[in-house]
């Protein structure tokens, strides 16, 4: 028996071998063989708690494949939750081989590191618009690194000039509000979408609240988690649940699907925390069904099409609101995709880590764009948004990625 693994072993026994799973799982839908699917993840993690198998690197391969997309959950007759089971299986493994040096320096040195955050941004910006990145592209250059460097490359978002932490001070916050609510600004608003941050702090300051935005806030620690660092996850909860609590705000917002779900869960990382959950809210669930969604006149043409990120709406059950923020933009026509809940393939780093994979998985996705001929894709989540915009400009896809409250904000 293993610790703290060992005591998901009547979860994993509750798995009744139904296969169910197997139809949703886009691992599965790409890969086609068992192992890779909830049933065959879930039987051997099981066979690890019980001492059968080992934890070669065959079966560390194994659960590196697994999107958390929570798909098989959702799917399964007794909900097995094989999210949780290889999040747990992964710290077992960082907990007794450590984590690949650059993998620590980006989940230690970087991601939880403000300063650094905004240094990188700075020099990806620079890269990108000082002519560097066209003279590397031009010359095939990145084609001769390992790695597949080149195609990972081309999933670099384009950076903003400077963060949008920088950019606090300057910001012409109201100071009084009916409701005060604490943004909690995610790392790719930060450091990508700051026009994000922006739209955010319109709409809410639209709906009557008074937003305050906490400095010392960190990364919501869910990378750190995605790769078994349960440790320092739990460091980041700890910081971000005082900074945001302290605020004394009524309402904890965040336009990031994947930091909303993490937050909802501080208080199973942080001891003291119950009841931190309760203020916390997606910025669409707010907005619907907090205050009274209130768009504005300016129309906004156009069809818009919407990609429900996993961890809004399987995450956090999070399905109606942003389609009824699209639905009450005047001028723009929703058309639903098939499949809108069905994962994008980026996953956080899944998409550099395992690139092919990845883009298989997205092409599906695009194929289901494709089919609705938007001229908008609407997503709540940065992650999926960076996900979708390099799929479409690897098709040559003329469609723009937006989050819905950028569109609401264009109608003030
Ligand atoms: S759907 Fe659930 S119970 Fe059925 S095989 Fe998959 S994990 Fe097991
Ligand atoms: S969480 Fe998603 S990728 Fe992982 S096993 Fe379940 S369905 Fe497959």
């Amino acid at each position: 028996m293993t610790e703290p693994l060992d005591k998901y072993l009547d979860e994993t026994e509750r798995c009744i071998r139904c296969g169910l799973c197997q139809k949703v799982c886009p691992i599965y839908a790409e890969m086609g063989s068992e192992p890779f699917v909830a049933r065959g993840k879930v039987r051997l993690i099981r066979e690890l708690i019980k001492g059968n198998v080992e934890l070669s690197p065959r079966l560390k391969e194994i659960l590196a494949l697994c999107l958390d997309c929570g798909a098989c959950v959702a799917n399964c007759p007794p909900s097995v939750h094989t999210d949780k089971l290889v999040l747990e299986a992964r710290a077992k493994i960082t907990a007794e081989h450590g984590l690949p040096l650059p993998l620590a320096g980006a989940l230690h040195g970087f991601l939880p590191n403000n300063s650094a955050q905004a240094l990188v941004t700075k020099m990806a910006y620079f890269y990108q618009h000082s002519g560097f990145q066209k003279l590397l592209r031009g010359t095939g250059l990145l084609k001769a690194l390992p790695l597949d460097l080149d195609k990972k490359e081309g999933l670099m978002p384009e950076f903003a000039p400077r963060t949008f932490r920088s950019m606090l001070g300057e910001l012409p916050l109201k100071k009084d509000g009916k409701i005060r609510v604490a943004y909690f600004l995610s790392c790719m608003t930060n450091m990508v979408k700051p026009e994000l941050g922006q739209a955010v702090i319109k709409v809410l300051e639209n709906h009557g609240c008074e937003v305050v935005i906490p400095a010392g806030v960190q990364c919501c620690g869910t990378p750190h988690l995605a790769y078994g660092d349960t440790k320092v996850a739990a460091q980041l909860a700890e910081n971000n649940a005082r900074l945001l609590l302290e605020t004394g705000a009524d309402y904890i917002i965040s336009d990031c699907a994947t930091c909303g779900a993490a937050l909802k869960k501080y208080d199973k990382l942080v001891p003291g925390l119950e009841g931190f959950a309760d203020k916390v809210r997606d910025i669409a669930e707010f907005l619907v069904n907090v205050v009274n969604l209130r768009a504005g006149e300016k129309p906004v043409d156009g069809v818009v099409t919407y990609h429900e990120p996993c961890h809004l709406g399987r995450g956090q059950g999070v399905t109606a609101a942003p389609r009824e923020i699209l639905k009450a933009i005047p001028g723009l026509t929703f058309a639903e995709m098939e499949d809108a809940d069905r994962c994008c393939g980026g996953a956080g780093t899944f998409n550099v880590m395992h690139y092919d994979l990845s883009m298989k998985i997205l092409d599906r996705k695009l194929d289901s764009i494709r089919k609705v001929n938007p001229q908008m894709v609407a997503t709540g989540c940065p992650a999926c948004t960076m996900q979708l915009e390099h799929g479409l400009s690897r098709r040559e896809m003329p469609i723009s990625v937006v989050h819905p409250v950028e569109l609401l904000a264009r109608t003030y």
